[in-house]
């Protein structure tokens, strides 16, 4: 039965700048070795850098920046690194811009990943909260959350109003079948709600055993409908909270700012245009419960991992629509089996 599915269902101190020196006499080659010893410090931080850039350098990535709009290629490259870190690389992940907000929009498609414009315009270049916010549409599609839209609601309460009305006729299996046939099908053809089209139908046939059973059958439907709406609601915001969490261990994992999470909710409550329903939590209760897995989870373990994953995978290559509004950020197979198998046993 489908209602039971429903039911079971950086921070870098600086140092202060300034050092106040007391010392009036200072050697000469006291401060030449200082300077010696700074500068070739100097020197070999920046050979780092040089030598972390140059490992950096990816061709993928350098075409993707040449390629993409600014904020698309910001889109894949944390998409990328979410999807590589996390093993989310299986499959394919679609990125689409959107001018309004919605909670539910990743269920329209597999793999979409929604971005509200109104929140990119907000999250002043923080890679870290958009990070966080992507890693939450995706841990949705991973947890396979489902979405019950209005129209599968009615679907279900159709479907409890007829296991009402059998279990209704089969206690009082002298009634005539026909009577409740017939409402069975002028309900169908109507569509009604609950309780008004039932009762025309009765007072018409001004039945009153007939009306008795209905009343019985209304009862069952309006205490069962009571109940969906509670496990719905109860299911929504469950899923939002685990969401939250995955959100934050994948964004970790993939070597995202640990409080990126915390400032993503943030750029939330201030985005003009963000409007939740009323099966989403708060984004006060969002913040408690995201506080507790923070202090919970084990960051470094999560971060090696990551790190050995992004080591042993290549860049993901991507495809962005000709309208560019949408972008698809292949998975480790490429963007086709024919790029599969060129990857596998050469062109
Ligand atoms: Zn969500």
């Amino acid at each position: 039965m489908k209602i039971q599915t429903v039911e079971m269902s950086a921070l870098k101190t600086k140092l202060p700048a300034t050092l106040t020196c007391l010392c009036l006499i200072i050697s000469t080659s006291l401060v030449n070795q200082a300077k010696a010893t700074s500068n070739a410090n100097r020197i070999d931080n920046s050979t780092n850098n040089i030598n972390n850039k140059t490992n950096n350098i990816n061709p993928i990535y350098q075409k993707a920046k040449t390629q993409l709009p600014p904020d698309f290629y910001a889109l894949y490259r944390i998409v990328d690194r979410l999807s590589r870190a996390n093993e989310y690389d299986g499959r394919p992940w679609q990125i689409v811009r959107s001018a309004k907000y919605d909670t539910q929009a990743f269920a329209k498609n597999a793999n979409l990943i929604p971005i509200y414009n109104g929140v990119l315009e907000q999250l002043g270049g923080d890679a870290s909260a958009l990070a966080c916010m992507i890693s939450h549409e995706m841990a949705h599609h991973k947890q396979r959350h489902q979405v019950i839209t209005n129209i599968e609601k009615a679907g279900i309460i159709t479907q409890i109003r007829e296991e009402a009305i059998a279990q209704v006729l089969n206690r009082k299996r002298k009634t005539s079948p026909v009577a409740i046939i017939g409402d069975f099908v002028v309900r169908r053809v109507i569509g009604g709600t609950i309780g008004t089209v039932v009762n025309g139908v009765l007072d018409n046939r001004n039945n009153r055993r007939f009306r008795k059973q209905q009343k019985r059958v209304n009862a069952i439907v309006e205490k069962k409908t009571v109940e969906l709406e509670k496990n719905i609601l109860k299911q929504s915001r469950e899923d939002e909270f685990e969401a939250d969490k995955i959100a934050y261990l994948a964004s970790v994992k993939a070597g995202f700012d640990k409080q990126g999470c915390l400032r993503a909710m943030s750029v939330l409550n201030i985005t003009k245009g963000v409007k939740f329903d009323e099966n989403h939590p708060t984004i006060k209760e969002r913040i408690a419960a995201l506080k507790v897995v923070m202090e919970k989870s084990k960051n470094e373990s999560l971060i090696a991992e990551g790190k050995d994953n992004l080591f042993q995978t290549q860049p993901l290559t991507y495809n962005l629509s000709a309208n560019q509004t949408s972008l698809r950020v292949n998975s480790r197979h490429g963007a086709s089996i024919g790029d599969d198998i060129d990857r596998m046993f050469g062109s």
